[in-house]
């Protein structure tokens, strides 16, 4: 049965300088639902002249009402905008579950994250403020810290609200304006919130979407030469792309690129409280996310204990259609059930300990069953690469150094964990842990938006989320006057 959006704008337009309109060509592009592969309608196919047109509408909100906001004024709009985003939490979710094929309760605490995001960068928006610098005799010197300018903002298809509250939410915050690209596969909730701040008052063209594909209106914006920030989340081989694009300009990228996390298990760590977090950080949106943990690391003594408790939730594990809130959704599109079924397929040599199970998965959608491997070896691709479906790998090891090699061994470096109740190991390992996050005795800390995040290696560079992602948002300017 076809599932109605219900939506209250027209998903076919770009919001350009405060406006609804059609993209310049016309042209759509279809939209599918993941969780039975029906259409359930179109979106704007925007290309490199819409994206002009958006990119000069942003630099009129600048010179004009959008410009002269106070800080404080921009921290107000972004509380109204969280708000009605609030008011909209249970649609918003549906849209997402719908277009994204995301479980509805994971939907909705993506959009509880998008108010928490609103609230906190609204707050933060007038407590960002520059230094004085002691220095010689006779001069006062400080520190300005102002936007940007116009910020392009390339949005991926696992989380669009969240990653639009980290980016968009801190870059407005500090008064730059932007021009949103969201994934052609998911445009919707991009384009609702886009909505909403029109509703809380946004002075037009501080945020304009265009949607389309990111060879057209993704690269366009990223090689833009009026763009002066690019915020950027996906594969490390566009982000490579978008990096080469914006260096043309000279324009500074922040990339958040993906990862391959590992949760470490010592021998004395508390199974019990670990075990929630070792397989749901695995299958969490399909696996879809840039900080799943794909990698698990045991120390041998608890191998045997560690997969079959695994295994036990593995086999309890139910996937279905998003609108069914089951624990595990569909994929976002074919193409990832084929990226995601060829991984599988290159571990027919592995031990297969457990997996999940259909219940009313319709064979149209892009279901794969949530797989649980162990005894995997860390040079296997499995262990290597970056997988985004619900494929979780239990690597044993028998050192602490050894540990530290195998979670430092791959190309990526997002976020790391380690569950051992020894004070002094926990201090170590978090030294010698090459990621930009660690957890100890826990994974991901409830996503706090307080917490800066990003990569190293080939997760990317840059940092979104907390007071960090405001800074990444301003340039830095040093004034020193010479008064005698
Ligand atoms: P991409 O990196 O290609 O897509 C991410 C975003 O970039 C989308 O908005 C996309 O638009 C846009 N884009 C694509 N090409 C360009 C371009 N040339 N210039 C500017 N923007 C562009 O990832 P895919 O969606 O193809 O997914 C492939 C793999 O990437 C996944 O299997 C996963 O491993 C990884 N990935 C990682 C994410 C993360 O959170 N770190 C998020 C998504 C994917 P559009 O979709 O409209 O083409």
């Amino acid at each position: 049965m076809t599932e109605n959006l219900n939506l209250w704008f027209d998903p076919e337009k770009c919001l350009i300088a405060g406006k609804w309109i059609s993209c310049a060509s016309g042209d759509s592009l279809p939209l599918m639902n993941p969780s039975n592969g029906e259409r359930i309608g179109a979106i704007a196919r925007g290309r490199a002249s819409d994206i002009d047109a958006a990119v000069a509408a942003a630099h009129e909100a600048r010179k004009g009402d959008w410009g002269r906001t106070t800080a404080a004024e921009r921290g107000r709009f972004l509380f109204r905008l969280g708000k009605l985003v609030e008011d909209r939490i249970e649609d918003l979710a549906r849209i997402e579950a719908l277009d994204v094929g995301k479980p509805l309760k994971q939907a909705r605490n993506d959009a509880v994250a998008l108010v928490r995001y609103l609230e906190f960068y609204g707050g933060a928006a007038d407590k960002l403020h520059g230094e004085t610098i002691p220095y010689l005799e006779g001069y006062t010197v400080y520190t300005l810290r102002e936007p940007f300018g116009v910020t392009g903002h390339i949005v991926p298809w696992n989380y669009p609200m969240q990653i639009i509250g980290r980016s968009v939410g801190a870059a407005l915050a500090v008064g730059n304006a932007c021009v949103l690209k969201p994934a052609e596969d998911a445009c919707l909730t991009a384009l609702a919130f886009a909505d909403l701040a029109r509703e809380a008052g946004l002075p037009e063209g501080a945020l304009n979407v265009v949607p389309g594909l990111g060879s057209e209106a993704g690269a366009a914006l990223t090689a833009h030469p009026n763009v002066q920030h690019i915020s950027f989340t996906g594969s490390v081989a566009t982000g490579v792309q978008v990096q080469m694009a914006a260096a043309r300009n000279v324009v500074p990228v922040t990339l958040e690129l993906g990862g391959k996390s590992p949760q470490i298990f010592f021998e004395d760590g508390d199974l019990e409280a670990a075990l929630p977090f070792l397989v749901n950080a695995g299958i969490q949106n399909a696996g879809q996310t840039c900080s799943a943990s794909s990698r698990i690391l045991v120390q041998r003594s608890r191998l045997a204990e560690v997969a079959e408790r695994m295994a036990e939730k593995y086999r309890a594990l139910k996937v279905g259609p998003a609108l069914a809130d089951l624990d595990v959704g569909p994929l976002i599109s074919a193409k990832q059930q084929g990226i995601v079924s060829s991984f599988l397929d290159r571990g027919a040599d592995l031990e297969k300990v457990a997996e999940g199970r259909f219940l009313d998965a319709p064979g149209e959608g892009n279901y794969v069953k949530p797989t649980l491997f162990a005894g995997v070896d860390p040079s296997h691709v499995l262990a290597r690469d970056e997988i985004f479906g619900p494929v979780q790998v239990i690597i044993p090891f028998d050192t602490e150094d050894e540990a530290t090699a195998i979670a430092n061994g791959t190309d990526y470096g997002l976020v790391a964990s380690i569950w051992t109740r020894d004070g002094a190991r926990q201090m170590r390992m978090a030294k010698k842990i090459r990621t930009g996050q660690v957890f100890i005795n826990n994974y991901g800390a409830g996503g706090g938006v307080e917490l800066p995040f990003g990569g190293m290696g080939k997760s990317g560079h840059g940092r979104e989320k907390g007071f960090e992602a405001l800074y990444g948002f301003t340039s830095l300017k040093t004034v020193a006057a010479y008064h005698g």
